[in-house]
């Protein structure tokens, strides 16, 4: 059995009932809203008794990444390059046109684009929460950072999540 931890949708939970009662060591009753991760045991019996199905269950140690072999890899960065291509185009001609109805296609098209080149990314295993490259992927926006950026809570996941490579 996988060690767990809950974690609320604070977006859905209606607050103030049924986990509040299930849980056997108080970790839901918190003033933050959110689930006291110290506390949590992982017994999962705040899940199974939210109405709004408002917490889920997150595993703390995942598996590791399936080997990739080069072919995969260079079809994934191919894809996912043209799909960049396919925004910044989508994005260009947003901007500059008049044609509203063109406009809205175009955005649509450019949020298409963007959630289909994350979905590859992740579906292929290269977004994981767990793995080396998101790990590496943080490191290099804390040492340089894009505009915006949340470099403390970057950090402190760097500090706090388990990677496993
Ligand atoms: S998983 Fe168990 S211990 Fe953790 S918050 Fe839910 S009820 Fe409490
Ligand atoms: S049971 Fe669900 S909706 Fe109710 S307080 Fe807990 S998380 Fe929120």
């Amino acid at each position: 059995m996988p060690r767990m931890i809950a974690s609320r949708n604070l977006r859905i939970c209606t607050k103030d009932c049924m986990c509040l009662y299930v849980c056997p060591t108080g970790a839901t009753d918190t003033e933050t809203g959110q689930i006291d991760f110290k506390k949590c045991i992982g017994c999962g019996d705040c899940a199974r008794s939210c109405p709004n199905s408002a917490i889920c269950m997150i595993p703390l140690d995942y598996p590791h990444q399936q080997p990739k072999d080069a072919k995969v890899v260079d079809a994934v960065r191919g894809i996912s390059r043209s799909k960049a291509v396919q925004e910044a185009i989508a994005r260009n001609v947003a901007e500059t046109t008049d044609d509203a109805g063109l406009r809205t296609l175009m955005s649509a098209v450019r949020r298409s684009d963007r959630l289909m080149g994350e979905d590859l990314i992740r579906e292929t295993g290269f977004l994981l929460p767990q793995s080396g490259e998101v790990r590496r992927m943080l490191e290099a926006f804390v040492t340089d950072p894009p505009e915006g950026f949340p470099v403390e809570a970057a950090r402190e996941l760097l500090r706090t999540m388990r990677f496993n490579s």
